[in-house]
């Protein structure tokens, strides 16, 4: 791995890497926007992409939005896009359902993006909102739905420990599938403030339930392997695009894509630099082929 600085190249090697890939996978947060903020000119760039013809998908670890919900947001901010092109961790826990053929009631740790993916699967669900802990029950003793047969943990503001009795309980039974959205550990703030992330609660969960959870999100491969069934995918002719290195660019080296990091987000450059120099393959793994301080300063690059 290299971690090539894009804007150090010659224009002559930057349009050669330009041209060297026809798929692009662009994560979203950190990306494209932050919250509800786009990022200067990554609607352009995109857009441009897809006007050169190279196929763009949206691939995002965010569980609290359907496929709905991000097509929406793209075009808000600007982004073309439309359903099909959008990786979502609350779409892949359904569509990994639905492969196993999966008729019964699922327990959600999550938000109502993942109940209404599920109601697009026709997949009943339960266990949506907050629930308190019972100061006349304080060991959330509860009644077993008999019909629960998979649990699936995604953001959820309610997290709760009741909550985590009734996932353990369930996930006690080995048939039981216990599905993952997302590992991330944190979400980026500004101020000092910490703010556990999706990964946080899985980890709680596995730990309580003595179990590992089968995740959707980057840096797991079944983000990739849905795409690859889905679409026509080269994955020498790819690039995966991220601001977070153990998440999108450990998935992109993982699926053998070429990877580029984008400073707006969460991984900085002294990150890579200690990685570069580490003797663990693991940390090495986490190294971009190229890095930019942001999307938007390819502009310049793609216009003719
Ligand atoms: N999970 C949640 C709940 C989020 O709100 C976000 C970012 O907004 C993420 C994960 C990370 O999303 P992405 O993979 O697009 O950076
Ligand atoms: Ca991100």
């Amino acid at each position: 791995m290299s971690a090539i600085n894009v804007k150090a190249l010659t224009y002559q090697n930057v349009r050669r890497f330009l041209n060297s890939f026809d798929t692009v996978l662009t994560d979203c947060d950190g990306v494209l926007w932050m919250h509800m903020t786009p990022l200067p000119h990554s609607a352009d760039v995109i857009n441009l992409f897809r006007r050169l013809g190279k196929q763009v998908f949206y691939v995002t670890n965010n569980s609290t939005k359907t496929r709905n919900d991000l097509v929406e947001k793209c075009r808000t901010l600007k982004f073309e896009a439309t359903k099909n092109d959008i990786l979502c961790t609350a779409h892949l826990s359904a569509c990994y359902l639905q492969s196993l053929n999966f008729r019964k009631k699922v327990y959600i740790i999550g938000s109502e993006a993942i109940a209404k993916e599920l109601e697009q699967a026709d997949i009943s669900y339960c266990g949506l909102g907050p629930d308190p802990i019972n100061q006349n029950n304080p060991y959330s003793v509860f009644e077993k739905d008999p019909e629960v047969a998979a649990v699936i943990v995604g953001f959820d503001e309610h997290f709760s420990y009741p909550k985590m009795v009734k996932a353990a309980t369930y996930l006690n039974d080995v048939s039981v599938h216990f599905i993952g959205t997302n590992t991330d550990e944190r979400f980026p703030v500004s101020n000092d403030v910490v703010i556990p992330g999706t990964g946080s609660l899985v980890r709680c969960i596995e730990s309580c339930s003595e179990r590992k959870a089968v995740i959707m999100g980057k840096p797991d491969n079944y983000m990739a392997k849905m795409l690859m069934e889905r679409s026509n995918v080269d994955p020498q002719r790819t690039l995966m695009i991220g601001d977070r290195c153990n998440t999108d660019i450990l998935f992109g080296t993982h699926c053998g894509f070429m990877t580029l990091l984008v400073l707006t987000g969460v991984t900085a450059l002294s990150d890579v630099e200690r990685w570069k120099q580490s003797e663990r393959q693991e940390e090495r793994n986490l190294v971009p082929n190229y890095y930019i301080d942001a999307l938007g300063d390819l502009l310049p690059y793609l216009k003719e």
